[in-house]
């Protein structure tokens, strides 16, 4: 008999993490009661900048213990800029995640939402539906910690690419390029580097087109990252799957978030072989914090990547199903309902577009 029923491991986190959060599983109650054949456990794990200006320690082991043993990892936000380690840098456990985890496919969706104006003026920007997929284990981020400042004269941070992530990376790229051109998308992976200048580049460049050749009913190409900042304003709506380098990909998703509404609509979900973590794009946001204003779009749609990724991993059509009628909740409030969230100039907070929300699933 199929599994249904999951172990979640719920970690608010810090700021609006808290807010969008709470929004969230009151949404996944609903969604459980309407659809039905699927049961979500929640456990609640603490984690955060506040939780290490509490306790001494960002991420206990006890949390990551729960975080490795849940059967998906729904995550808020971490980090608040004046609690920080004591060398300066920032409170990131989501980052420790990806790399303890071995989430090595940060799949981020930046698609048009319904009602919500684009940023460009083109008509086309309301056809926007791509993913970018940025590499989240090594890139740039493998240096994370141990970049090294030499007598205060010049500075060094290595950038990391391996062919077995690499590998996978790329096929994981091409296996989501093939589902949605079933779903009617063009199914076409484009790698975004700087081969020309860097040869961990030019051999990122060649094992995605080793792994291109490997799946010859897609379509693939290349582009130089700086052409594709270029092109993503320029014509955003001509692009389908675009996997790239963690440092690369950390830029051009908020980039890609901008064109559609903000960071508050940009879901995302890091993805590896034996786990799976989902959050919204977003950071703690400390500026509205506390104003009952965040947001939770992006925390929604992450919430409906994890039920689509749990019912593909574990064979279970009812979380496929709640994962299509989130969207199609979200989708409805602001298309139809015409609710309108603060960060597009609106006036409905985060427990208006949570009712709204819920309202589409009753
Ligand atoms: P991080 O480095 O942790 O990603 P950040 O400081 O780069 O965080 P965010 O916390 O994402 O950035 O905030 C960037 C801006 O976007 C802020 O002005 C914030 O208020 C706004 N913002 C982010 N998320 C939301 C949201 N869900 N709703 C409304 N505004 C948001």
């Amino acid at each position: 008999m199929k599994n249904s029923s999951f172990r979640i491991a719920v970690l608010p986190g810090d700021g609006i993490g808290v807010e969008v959060m709470e929004a969230c599983l009151a949404v996944l109650d609903a969604l459980q009661k309407r659809v039905g054949g699927f049961a979500l456990a929640y456990e609640r794990v603490p984690g955060g900048a506040h939780h290490y200006r509490d306790t001494g320690d960002a991420f206990p082991e006890s949390s990551f213990a729960a975080a490795e043993r849940a059967d998906a990892i729904l995550f808020g936000a971490m980090g608040w800029p004046e609690i920080r380690y004591p060398d300066g840098t920032e409170i990131a456990p989501q980052l420790d995640l990806r790399f303890r985890l071995d989430l090595y496919a940060g799949v981020r969706p930046i698609r048009a939402i319904p009602g919500v104006a684009p940023a460009l003026a083109d008509p086309r920007a309301k056809d926007i539906d791509l993913v970018i997929i940025r590499e989240s284990t090594e890139g740039l981020f493998a240096s994370r910690g141990k970049g090294e400042v030499i007598a205060d004269r010049e500075a060094r941070d290595t950038m990391v690419i391996t062919r077995a992530t690499s590998e996978r990376l790329f096929d994981y790229s091409f296996r989501l390029a093939a589902q949605r051109r079933r779903a009617g998308r063009p199914g076409r992976v484009t790698c975004v580097d700087k081969a020309n200048v860097f040869r961990s580049m030019a051999f990122f460049r060649k094992v995605f087109l080793e792994r291109a050749a490997a799946h010859p009913g897609l379509a693939a190409d290349t582009h130089y990252i700086d052409a594709m900042a270029l092109d993503l304003v320029r014509k955003p709506w001509t692009f389908d799957v675009m996997v790239t380098e963690n440092q690369f990909g950390d830029i051009l998703s908020d980039l890609g978030a901008g064109l559609i509404g903000g960071m508050g609509f940009a879901p995302s979900g890091d993805i590896g072989d034996a786990h799976a973590m989902f959050q919204p794009s977003h950071g703690s946001a400390p500026d509205i914090a506390g104003r009952g204003i965040a947001n939770p779009t992006g925390m929604f749609l992450s919430a409906a990547m994890m039920l689509d990724w749990l019912g593909a991993r574990h064979g279970v059509g009812a979380c496929s199903e709640a994962a299509r009628l989130l969207e199609e909740a979200v989708d409805g409030a602001f298309g139809q309902d015409g609710v309108r969230s603060a960060d597009i100039a609106g006036r409905h907070g985060t427990a208006d577009v949570t009712r709204a929300v819920i309202a589409r699933l009753a």
